[in-house]
């Protein structure tokens, strides 16, 4: 049985893919993750973009129509109940890009990716903000521009070889974090691979959440091997059993 939360505790939570795959959503490293013969990773970077922004854009675009098919799951809505118990002592950081933990009502969340949902310029140092975006654009004659700057307009998702969004938020939480819940994420992507370090440097207690075991295991006191859906409703139960 897990150690139940304590009144002084505050909890950070880190969740990737997995959490969202039994909403139908697949994993990058899954089998699903060859679109047209080419890997995920070879798309999502800004060379791509550069190089063919309509395959880029009808890759996201895909995205879009999938995620308007997929709902929530019970992992999404334990966690956003949880956060409904802790109040300010709760910080979600989610690698995804989809926006299921908050159609479950979770609030106090940052998308370190960014969202699949938003679109943005893509000229570095252009000022104008993403916004919110549920076109798709299948053909280069489609795809808007900044109406700042002229540049195409891309979609708000952090690539490979771009720096992560509200770094320095999500470093403050480690900070102050005394658990850490990792749910759904294999430890090789950088910097979220990391967190569990760092937040075991601050003897913060560390608890993952998975079907397999993480590539950075070695930094969890404890990992329940399991699906987020079926595992997370009974975990939350768990650590609020003596109240929060
Ligand atoms: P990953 O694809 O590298 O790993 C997925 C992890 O999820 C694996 O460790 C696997 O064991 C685990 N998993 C599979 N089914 C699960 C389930 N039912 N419950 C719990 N865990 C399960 O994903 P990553 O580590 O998050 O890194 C890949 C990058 O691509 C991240 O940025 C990720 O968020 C992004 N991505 C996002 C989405 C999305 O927004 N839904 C989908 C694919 C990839």
């Amino acid at each position: 049985m897990i150690q139940s939360l304590a009144p002084s505790d505050r909890l950070f939570i880190l969740t990737g893919a997995g959490v969202s795959a039994e909403s139908g959503l697949p994993t990058f490293r899954g089998s699903n993750g060859i679109w047209r013969g080419q890997s995920a990773q070879s798309i999502a970077t800004p060379e791509a973009f550069r190089a063919d922004p309509e395959m880029v854009w009808q890759f996201y675009s895909e995205r879009r129509k999938r995620h308007a098919t997929v709902a929530a799951n019970p992992a999404h809505f334990a966690l956003a109940e949880l956060e409904r118990q802790l109040g300010e002592r709760f910080f979600l950081c989610t690698q995804n890009v989809d926006s299921l933990h908050e159609q479950a009502g979770s609030q106090r969340i940052v998308h370190m990716h960014g969202r699949l949902m938003q679109t943005r310029c893509s000229r570095q140092g252009c000022r104008s903000k993403p916004f919110e975006d549920d076109r798709f654009y299948m053909k280069r004659a489609e795809i808007p521009t900044c109406p700042q700057c002229g540049a195409l307009l891309r979609p708000h998702v952090c690539w490979f070889g771009e720096v992560p969004y509200s770094m320095d938020r999500i470093f403050e939480q480690l900070r102050i974090c005394t658990v850490l819940l990792t749910v759904g994420t294999s430890g090789v992507v950088e910097p979220a691979a990391s967190f569990v370090r760092m937040a075991h440097l601050n003897r913060a207690r560390a608890i993952y959440v998975g079907p397999e075991e993480p590539a950075n295991l070695a930094f969890f006191d404890e990992v329940v091997l399991g699906k987020a859906g079926e595992v997370l409703p009974n975990l939350v139960k768990e650590l609020t059993r003596q109240g929060v």
